[in-house]
């Protein structure tokens, strides 16, 4: 029988002792989501929300209303039969109400289900009856796709569209309005004290080999993930900072960003359905945004479209990248521009912060150059998750900087099963495998070195795609690479670059070829680089090698010859 591995070695000390347990004289308030609404309200009510809405315009409002409007929300939501456990579907842009909806469904003890609009509609049918989602609250940009949905979607009971009457899409003609919903509801709610562990929110990873698997978040993982994410060590949020996550809300728990916000009084900047250079450049530049986080194509773009304005951003101090592999060029060219890239890891499986690059006193002693170049690694672990990296028999392997494993990982905020499983994800001393290929270096510094699918095996040996993808973005006129391995008859695989030049550049492969030459192994050289004009992005903005993998699969066969 499974046991929940947090409890284990507690359990183990104590075991036949508990006439020696002495208890603390400590308070002992469940870790709920709606705490942080209310310290948001009390504390930093003043504090603001601004973003682009999707009516037209910027919306801004504090978190005294916002707090007020969660409340309404989640009195409107009680009306309709919503209860502790109910699955509420969310598919949505970051936006204020979108906010409102995670404080005031969690309040009540029903579970926030956020949804990436971007999976092909087999998937988002299959994750709505998955998760039995019986609300559904939808941007007006989404009619048109609910409208379609809504057929396939059996446990649907309420349909609501986030905006006013005047908005009222036509696709979606008995649908409940937002703003009708929560007008008149009293603005405070008495939040029933939950257990700590149940869970207020679900997200499906996005499902990239089979069918999307749900991770059940519990008030307790998210509180003290906010905490983690929180941390020097880790976004180093504080009441002074300006957050804009261009990381969308349905990905990956929203990188925890809307709770640690909130608990810290941080400002939030939502860019609604705009997630491009131009809108987060403008944004930066208007609201004194301190942080921001996404993705490295998201982090590129913003890049460029700066580089194209010649703009200085005023207060931009760090930039959070995760979710793929952040290559040096992109650490530099924020460098250059005066702000420090975070890099961290994480999956939604780990709510999703794991590890950052955050310096130790050690490692700051190195040269400028050196520090930056630390930062390809993708970090420490901030204090909650703990690490390892075993070789295929399940040793545990050394930090050593050279020994590269299967990662895994655990803590509070890490999955232990996913949600309708049989089974437990976790092996029995609760560590989950991230399906992460890495090493740890001496001072605990970890880097990914592939997914363990992205791997090239070539001649027997392994190549990672990473490592290359960094040496090729390191040529000043490739802008974004990715580097698959493809079936070769002779080799297994080889490895084959797909590059994006810079824009208005000419160069050919034999150039990239020659930059590549004295820095890999001969085995690593690629044997061929393509150059394309977009690389193929999933559901969350991340390079999708696999469609990569699908339309080059035959270009080396007849290679042999
Ligand atoms: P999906 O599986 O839908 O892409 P996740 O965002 O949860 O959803 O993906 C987690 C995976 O993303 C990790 O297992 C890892 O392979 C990759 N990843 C996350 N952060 C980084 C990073 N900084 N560098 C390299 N890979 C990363």
């Amino acid at each position: 029988m499974f046991a929940p591995i947090w409890t284990l070695p507690s359990a183990k000390l104590l075991a036949g002792r508990h006439d020696r347990i002495m208890l603390s004289l400590m308070q002992d308030a469940p870790l709920l989501v709606s705490g942080i609404l209310d310290h948001a309200r009390r504390w930093h009510g003043n504090q603001e929300v601004v973003g682009h809405a999707l009516e037209g315009g910027l919306h801004r409002q504090s978190y005294r209303a916002t707090a007020a409007r969660s409340c309404q929300l989640a009195h409107a939501l009680t009306d309709l039969g919503a209860q502790i456990g109910t699955r509420i579907g969310i598919i949505a842009w970051n936006t204020h109400r979108h906010l409102e909806l995670w404080y005031g469904v969690s309040g009540i003890g029903a579970v926030a289900h956020d949804i990436n609009p971007r999976l092909s509609s087999q998937q988002l049918a299959y994750i709505i009856g998955h998760a039995h989602d019986e609300f559904l609250f939808v941007d007006i940009t989404f009619a048109p796709l609910v409208a379609a949905l809504r057929p396939q979607c059996p446990s649907v009971k309420h349909v609501v569209v986030m905006t006013d009457a005047a908005h009222q899409p036509e696709d979606l003609p008995g649908a409940l309005i937002y703003e009708d919903l929560i007008a008149g509801q009293p603005e405070t709610y008495d939040w029933p004290q939950l257990d700590e562990r149940s869970a207020n929110a679900l997200c499906y990873t996005s499902g990239t080999t089979g069918n999307p698997k749900g991770v059940l978040y519990s008030h307790r993982s998210n509180v003290l993930h906010a905490l983690g994410v929180s941390a020097k060590d880790g976004g180093n949020i504080g009441a002074r900072d300006v957050i804009l996550p261009a990381a969308p809300m349905f990905h990956a728990n929203g990188w925890g960003i809307p709770y640690a916000a909130l608990a810290h009084g941080a400002k939030l900047v939502f860019t609604g359905r705009h997630i491009d250079g131009p809108t987060l450049h403008s944004l930066i530049m208007e609201e004194g945004v301190t942080l921001a986080l996404g993705v490295p194509t998201i982090a590129l773009a913003l890049l460029e479209e700066a580089e194209r304005k010649g703009d200085v951003w005023p207060g931009l101090e760090r930039f959070i990248i995760a979710g793929s592999a952040a290559p040096l060029s992109m650490i530099e060219a924020f460098d250059k521009r005066g702000v420090e890239v975070v890099h961290c890891w994480g999956m939604t499986e780990t709510s999703p912060i794991g590890t950052s690059s955050a310096e130790t006193a050690r490692s700051a002693q190195g040269s400028h150059a050196e520090r930056i170049a630390a930062r390809v690694k993708q970090g420490r672990p901030v204090f909650g998750v703990d690490l390892k990296i075993t070789a295929s028999d399940g040793t545990v392997l050394p930090h050593d900087g050279q020994s590269i494993g299967a990662l895994k990982v655990r803590g509070p905020w890490v999955l232990k099963q996913y949600f309708g499983a049989e089974g437990p994800a976790v092996d029995t001393d609760g560590w989950f495998d991230t399906g992460d290929i890495a090493c740890i270096d001496e001072d605990g510094f970890m880097q990914i070195t592939d997914r363990a699918k992205d791997l090239i095996k070539s001649g027997g040996e392994w190549i990672s795609s990473v490592d290359l993808e960094n040496m090729v973005c390191g040529y000043d006129k490739i802008s974004q690479a990715a580097v698959i391995g493809v079936p070769h008859p002779k080799w297994d695989e080889r490895p084959v670059v797909i590059a994006v030049a810079n824009p208005e550049t000419q160069v050919s492969q034999e150039e990239v070829l020659d930059f590549l030459k004295d820095k890999v192994a001969k085995l690593w050289l690629p044997d061929t680089v393509i150059f394309t004009d977009a690389l193929p992005l999933g559901a969350t903005g991340k390079v999708q090698k696999s469609d990569l993998r699908a339309q080059y699969a035959d270009l080396l066969q007849s290679a042999a010859s």
